[in-house]
């Protein structure tokens, strides 16, 4: 841990109890498989267990008091109201001691790629970041709780799946560097619009600190509305109109890469973005300035950007068995994400290329209207051919036919690999769906 805490500490941090000797803590987990000797075991129910339940099965293991948000039967716990919270506030207490700074993204689409461009173009030093998509109120303070002296700076990713959580990672975060990628119809189901969506992701400026840089998409609708969240803290712009801050323009959009200029304050560099997509050379602005930010002159942020980021199942390119080139972007899907991936699918140098759509999720009452849109775009855009997988996925199919494509119906996983199983290299395929779809199914009986 970055800094000594003692139990009594962290009682009157989190505003508990302790009942017990008070001793000074070696580590806070929250999962009995990772129990250390000495650690502060954090009770939290969850959707299919109650960590209240492992209470004296974490002490038996070695920890030295629970944080709980009933009275246990164990020799030392701290009662809280909220274990949740607390397990924020303690590492809120780590972040504040720590003295590099702290990035935090937020935006419905390019979270986890601009987070791990950002970190690996900091590669000459030593970067926390998120793990994996550990994006949550569980998440980000597990993450912050392994800062140590040695790190020079921490990116964090912040996600949200209802109304009020950015604004509690925020406030745990308290970030010198804020990203907002975007603001797009994804989660719909808990806030009811994209106004929703809006105002939740700016709580991440409101509670960043005094000093922080706001790094806003002067493209995006809400620009405008985040811009008044940051009073006078300093407002970075990234977009394809001039007026942004850093200006991407001269656009060439390759099947994996691309290439542009950018314009920062008068200074033009060439830009090359190893990867395919206008959305990811949006991403690669964002992370541009948080380069500049922290510090690094916009040529040498600008040159990070050849390296290719790779996340796995984000626009991940692979072969099939048989040699066609598949797309793994099935890690989850938001209705600008798919229109994204079927952008850099159509772009593929292929004599064929096939979509493989499952559902798209948390779409509340827009979801039939969305996914025949989907379908519509797919077709305007030359795909050859839509398969989709369940019926709701089947609702775009439809439209993809309805609009002269041909479309095949699916129930399965395993009907939809079979279809394009036997495919060469002639073809490009593309799987994508919501992390409810499980499309990785679909990749995985074509690949391994
Ligand atoms: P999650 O909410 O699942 O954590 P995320 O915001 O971390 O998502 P990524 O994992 O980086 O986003 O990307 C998810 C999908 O969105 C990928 O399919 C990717 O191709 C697409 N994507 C990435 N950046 C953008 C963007 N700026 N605009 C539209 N789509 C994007
Ligand atoms: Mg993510």
């Amino acid at each position: 841990m970055l800094i000594k805490l003692s139990l009594s500490q962290i009682a009157s941090l989190c505003g508990g109890v302790l009942i017990g000797e008070d001793q000074v803590i070696k580590g806070v987990v929250t999962d009995t498989r990772k129990i250390n000797g000495g650690c502060l075991f954090v009770a939290i129910k969850g959707e299919r267990f109650d960590g209240h339940d492992y209470a004296q099965s974490a002490m038996d293991q070695g920890a030295i008091a629970v944080l709980s948000e009933k009275d246990i039967s164990v020799s030392s716990y701290i009662r809280v109201a909220s274990t949740v919270a607390a397990y924020g506030r303690i590492a809120n207490a780590i972040r504040e001691a720590f003295t590099g700074p702290v990035v935090a993204i937020t935006g419905s689409n390019g979270k986890t790629t601009v987070k791990d461009w950002l970190a690996q173009s900091l590669d000459e030093k030593n970067v926390l970041k998120t793990r994996a998509n550990l994006n949550n109120q569980i998440g980000v303070p597990q993450t912050l709780l392994e800062l140590t002296g040695d790190h020079d700076a921490a990116v964090i990713e912040a996600g949200t799946s209802f109304p009020g959580e950015i604004k509690k990672l925020a406030e745990i975060i308290r970030a010198d560097v804020v990203i907002l990628t975007n603001a797009s119809g994804s989660h719909f189901e808990g806030f009811g619009s994209l106004e929703g969506i809006a105002v939740e992701k700016g709580e991440l400026i409101s509670a960043a600190r005094a000093t922080a840089t706001i790094i806003l998409n002067a493209d995006d609708a809400y620009f405008d509305y985040w811009k008044t969240l940051a009073n006078q803290r300093r407002v970075c712009s990234f977009g394809f109109t001039e007026s942004a801050d850093l200006y991407a323009h001269d656009l060439v959009l390759e099947a994996e890469s691309s290439r542009a200029t950018f314009t920062y304050q008068g200074e033009s560099v060439a830009v090359y973005v190893s990867g395919a997509g206008r959305h990811l050379v949006a991403n690669g602005m964002a992370v541009v300035l948080a380069l500049m930010a922290l510090g690094m002159s916009l040529k040498d942020a600008v040159a990070k950007l050849a390296q290719p980021v790779q996340v796995p199942g984000r626009m991940e390119r692979l072969l099939t068995k048989n040699k066609a080139l598949l797309i793994n972007d099935c890690y989850n899907a938001s209705p600008t994400s798919v229109e994204a991936a079927i952008d850099v699918l159509a772009m593929q140098k292929v004599e064929k290329t096939w979509l493989v759509l499952g559902a798209l999720g948390e779409l509340g009452a827009q979801q039939d209207e969305i996914h025949k849109a989907l379908g519509e775009y797919a077709q305007q855009k030359g795909i050859s051919c839509l398969i989709s997988v369940g019926p709701i996925a089947g609702l775009a199919a439809q439209a993809f036919r309805a609009n002269g494509g041909e479309a095949i119906f699916c129930q399965t996983h395993n009907e939809a690999a079979s279809v394009v199983q036997a495919l060469n290299k002639a073809h490009a395929i593309l799987v994508k769906g919501s992390r409810s779809s499980k499309m990785e199914n679909v990749v995985n009986i074509l690949t391994l």
